[in-house]
C-alpha cells in the first residue's frame, strides 16, 4: 500500500468505464475523483488540484488530447497524466505523448490489474521526477564551478561541455562537443587527458594532472585537470586555472627560502641543502666543504654610513661572490668549482658557501682565498671607495663534522679564529682549534677567580738611562701564577680579560701596585718612574684619567713618577675622546709612552698631533742588530724621527752587549731587555737601582 493516499482524477464520459475504473482504483487505495468529460477535469483540477489525471481520448467537447495539452499547460511537467486509448491504436498513443501525456492504458482495461498499473507508474514517475531533479542539481553545481567542464567518453569524443562564456585566457575553453579532445587542446595533452581516464576508470579514483597553454594574448597561464569516471564510458573532466596559485605558491617558496636582499637561498634553504649534500658525500665516501664568511667591520659601516649603505654592500658582495665563483673566468681552473656549489645569505653579513665535492681541504682554500681577493676590491658607496675585508672559516666533511649543523658551528668557530688571527684571513676548523677553544673558556672562569684568589703579581723590567748608566725607569709587566697551570703569559689571559670586562678592575690593581711600589723605592732614594701598560679597551674609557688621578691621590705618588704605556691601535681608534683623555694625562704630569713603535701604522704628521713623551722601538728590529741592514735603517730612522718630534726613546728587547752598543752609538737614551735584566718580582727591584752600568759604543 502506498504510505500516503494519493488523489486521482478520472474523465471519462461513459458512466460504467468511470465507475469500475474507480472501484478499481480505490480498492487499490486511492482516493478518486471523477468528471464527466475533458472541460470538468480541468474545471475539478483547478478547484482542486490532484497527483495524476486519467483522461479518456473520446470525449464530448475537450477530446482528451487537448484536456491532456490544457493540463499539462497548467500543472507543469511534475503531474503525471496518462491516457486512456483504444487497442492497437498506435495512432492515437503518439498524440498522447506529442499532447504532453505521461504514460498511456490501452483499452480494454483489465481491472484487476489496473491499481498494480497505476501504482508503478507512480513509483516510475517519483523516480524520473527524481533523476530528473538530481541531473538539475548536477548541472547547477557544474554552472556554479568556475572551471572549464566537459564530458568525455573513452574514446576522447567530447559529449558535453560549458565554456565558451569565459573570458579568453581565464580558462581553456572547453572542447567542443562530438569533436575528438585534439581538436580543442594540443594533442599531448589531449594523449595525456585520455590516458588519464583510462586510470580514473581503473583505479576508481580521480586523475589529477597540471599543464601549461599559452592564451590568445600570448600568456602562458597554468591548469589543474580532474578526471573522475562517471561510468565506465564517460568521464568528468574540470579543468582549472591556477596560474594565480601557482605565483603565489612560487612568491611564498621565494620568501621561505630565498634572502629578499640578496636574492641569495637563506639559512633554511641552506641548511636543508647541506644536510642532503652531507648525505650524499657519506654515500659517496667523498669530501665536502662549507666556507663561513663574515666582513670585516661591516657594522661600523652600518653604524657610520646608514642601513641603506650597509644593503648596497651586502648586495654587491652577493655579486662578487658569483664572480668569485664563476667556473669560466678563472685564469686557474679550480676543480671544487665545476660541481655546482651554492652560496646563501645566513643573516647579517654572514654569506655561506657550500662545496659539495672537493678531492682535497686545498680545494677549500684555493676557493675561500678567491674570494677574499674579490672582496678586497674597494666597494663604492656614495661616491666614495671604501675597503672592506672578509674573514673565512672553512669545516670540511669529514674530517670537522660528521653532519650539517656541526660542520656549520665549526665554519664558523673557524671564521671567528680568521678574525683572532687580524681578519682579511682565511682558517680551517680542526680539532686543534676546539681544544683551543674549550682551553679559552676553562681560562676565562679561572680568570674570574683569579682575581680573588690573588694569583697575580707584578714583576718589574728595569730601563737603562745609557748618560747616567743607571736604571731610571721599571716596567711593570702582570703575571698570573695558576695553582695547576703554573704562570700564565700575559698574552693569553690579557685579550680574555678585555672580552670579559675583568680588565678595568685587573689594570686598577695593577695601576694601584704599581704605583704603591714606585713610592716603596722614591722612599727608599731612589728616582725611578714606573711604567704601566693600558690595554686599548682602557683608552675608552672616559673614566680612565679620573681613575688614575684618584689611585695617584691614594697612594701618593707624584704624577710625573708615573709613565703609561700606549700602543698605536689604542690611539687610532676614536681620535677625540683618546686626543682628550691624553691631554688632560699630560697635563697633569703624567708621562705617555708609544709602546711597540713601528709595528703600526703612525704616520709622522699623526705622531706631531699627539702629546708623546717616549717612542719605545719594537723589539722586532732591535733584534736584527747590529748585522741586519733593514733593522739597522729601520732604528737609525726611529730615532732621527723621534729627535726631530723630541720624543725620548727606549729601545726593547735588548739581549746581547753588541745590540746595547750599537743602540748607543745610534744615540737612543734608554735601553730595555734581558741584556740589562729580565722582568724580576718588586723585591729584587732595589738592588738593581743601586747598580751602575757602562756600555761603550763600538769604534
Ligand atoms: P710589552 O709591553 O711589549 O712588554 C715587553 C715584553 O717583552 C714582556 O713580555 C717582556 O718580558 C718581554 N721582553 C723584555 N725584554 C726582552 C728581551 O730582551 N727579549 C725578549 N725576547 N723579550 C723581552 P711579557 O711580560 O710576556 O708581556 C707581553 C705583553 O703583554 C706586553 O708587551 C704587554 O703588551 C702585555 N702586558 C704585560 N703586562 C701587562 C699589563 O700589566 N697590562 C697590560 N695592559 N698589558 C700587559
Ligand atoms: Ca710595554
Ligand atoms: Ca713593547
Amino acid at each position: 500500500m502506498m504510505a500516503e493516499c494519493l488523489r486521482i482524477l478520472i474523465a471519462d464520459d461513459e458512466p460504467t468505464a468511470r465507475m469500475l475504473m474507480r472501484a478499481a482504483l480505490q480498492k487499490a487505495g486511492f482516493e478518486v475523483v471523477v468528471s464527466v468529460d475533458g472541460d470538468d477535469a480541468l474545471r475539478q483540477y483547478r478547484a482542486r488540484p490532484c497527483d495524476m489525471v486519467m483522461l479518456d481520448v473520446e470525449m464530448p467537447g475537450l477530446n482528451g488530447f487537448q484536456a491532456c495539452r490544457a493540463l499539462r499547460d497548467e500543472a507543469g511537467a511534475e503531474l503525471p497524466i496518462v491516457m486512456v486509448t483504444g487497442m492497437d491504436d498506435t495512432a492515437s498513443i503518439e498524440a498522447a505523448y506529442e499532447a504532453g501525456a505521461t504514460d498511456f492504458i490501452s483499452k480494454p482495461i483489465n481491472w484487476s490489474l489496473l491499481g498494480h498499473r497505476v501504482k508503478y507508474l507512480f513509483r516510475a514517475y517519483r523516480a524520473l521526477l527524481a533523476l530528473r531533479a538530481a541531473d538539475a542539481r548536477s548541472a547547477a553545481i557544474l554552472n556554479a564551478i568556475p572551471d572549464t567542464w566537459f564530458r568525455m567518453d573513452a574514446a576522447g569524443i567530447v559529449l558535453e561541455g560549458n565554456g565558451g562564456t569565459r573570458p579568453p585566457g581565464a580558462a581553456p575553453q572547453a572542447p567542443r562537443p562530438s569533436l575528438p579532445l585534439s581538436a580543442s587542446y594540443p594533442e599531448d595533452i589531449a594523449a595525456h587527458l585520455q590516458g588519464g581516464f583510462a586510470h580514473a576508470r581503473d583505479s576508481a579514483t580521480v586523475q589529477n594532472f597540471d599543464f601549461q597553454l599559452q592564451t590568445d594574448t600570448r600568456e602562458v597561464r597554468q591548469y589543474e585537470a580532474r578526471l573522475v569516471t562517471i561510468e565506465a564510458d564517460e568521464a568528468l573532466c574540470l579543468v582549472r586555472d591556477i596560474t594565480e596559485r601557482k605565483h603565489a605558491e612560487e612568491r611564498i617558496f621565494r620568501l621561505a627560502y630565498f634572502d629578499g636582499l640578496t636574492g641569495l637561498p637563506n639559512r633554511q634553504s641552506f641548511v636543508e641543502r647541506l644536510e642532503r649534500e652531507v648525505g650524499r658525500a657519506r654515500d659517496a665516501k667523498c669530501k665536502l666543504a662549507i666556507l663561513f664568511l663574515d666582513l670585516d667591520r661591516f657594522k661600523s659601516i652600518n653604524d657610520t654610513m646608514g642601513h641603506n649603505v650597509g644593503d648596497q654592500v651586502l648586495e654587491q658582495a652577493a655579486e662578487r661572490l658569483h664572480a668569485a665563483t664563476r667556473p669560466y673566468d678563472l685564469v686557474a681552473r679550480v676543480a671544487a668549482l665545476d660541481c655546482g656549489l651554492e652560496f646563501a645569505r645566513l643573516g647579517g653579513d654572514e654569506f655561506t658557501v657550500l662545496l659539495p665535492r672537493i678531492t682535497q681541504r686545498e680545494d677549500a682554500m684555493q676557493v675561500a682565498q678567491r674570494i677574499r681577493e674579490m672582496m678586497q676590491q674597494p666597494f663604492q658607496l656614495r661616491g666614495r671607495e671604501v675597503v672592506l675585508t672578509t674573514s673565512i672559516g672553512i669545516a670540511v666533511y669529514p674530517e670537522d663534522g660528521a653532519d650539517g649543523p656541526t660542520l656549520l658551528k665549526h665554519a664558523d668557530t673557524a671564521m671567528y679564529h680568521a678574525k683572532d688571527g687580524g681578519r682579511d684571513n682565511c682558517q680551517f676548523y680542526s680539532a686543534s682549534l676546539t681544544q683551543h677553544a674549550v682551553q679559552r673558556m676553562t681560562l676565562e672562569s679561572n680568570l674570574r677567580l683569579a682575581m680573588e684568589r690573588q694569583e697575580f703579581f707584578l714583576v718589574y723590567q728595569p730601563q737603562l738611562d745609557l748618560d747616567s748608566g743607571r736604571i731610571d725607569a721599571v716596567e711593570a709587566l702582570i703575571r698570573w701564577e695558576h695553582p695547576e697551570h703554573g704562570l700564565i703569559p700575559p698574552l693569553s689571559f690579557i685579550p680574555l680579560a678585555e672580552e670579559n670586562g675583568l680588565i678595568s678592575r685587573l689594570s686598577e690593581w695593577i695601576l694601584r701596585t704599581a704605583c704603591r711600589d714606585a713610592m716603596r723605592w722614591l722612599a727608599d732614594g731612589h728616582p725611578v718612574r714606573v711604567a704601566v701598560n693600558l690595554s686599548p679597551m682602557q683608552f675608552r674609557d672616559p673614566q680612565l684619567f679620573d681613575t688614575i688621578r684618584t689611585i695617584l691621590q691614594e697612594t701618593g705618588l707624584a704624577s710625573e713618577w708615573l709613565e703609561l704605556e700606549v700602543t698605536e691601535s689604542a690611539l687610532m681608534e676614536d681620535s677625540e675622546t683618546t686626543l682628550a683623555t691624553l691631554l688632560a694625562l699630560r697635563n697633569s704630569g703624567i708621562r705617555i709612552a708609544l709602546d711597540d713603535f713601528g709595528t703600526g701604522y703612525s704616520s709622522l704628521s699623526y705622531l706631531k698631533r699627539l702629546p708623546l713623551s717616549k717612542l719605545k722601538i719594537d723589539q722586532s728590529f732591535v733584534r736584527g742588530l747590529p748585522d741586519d741592514h733593514d733593522s739597522l735603517a729601520i732604528v737609525r730612522a726611529i730615532l732621527a724621527l723621534a729627535k726631530n718630534l723630541d720624543f725620548k726613546v727606549t729601545a726593547e728587547g735588548v739581549e746581547t752587549i753588541e745590540q746595547a752598543r750599537t743602540l748607543k752609538s745610534l744615540h737612543s737614551e734608554t735601553l730595555q731587555g734581558f741584556y740589562i735584566s729580565k722582568p724580576v718580582p718588586a723585591a729584587a727591584v732595589g738592588p738593581l737601582l743601586r747598580r751602575r752600568w757602562r756600555i761603550d759604543a763600538p769604534e
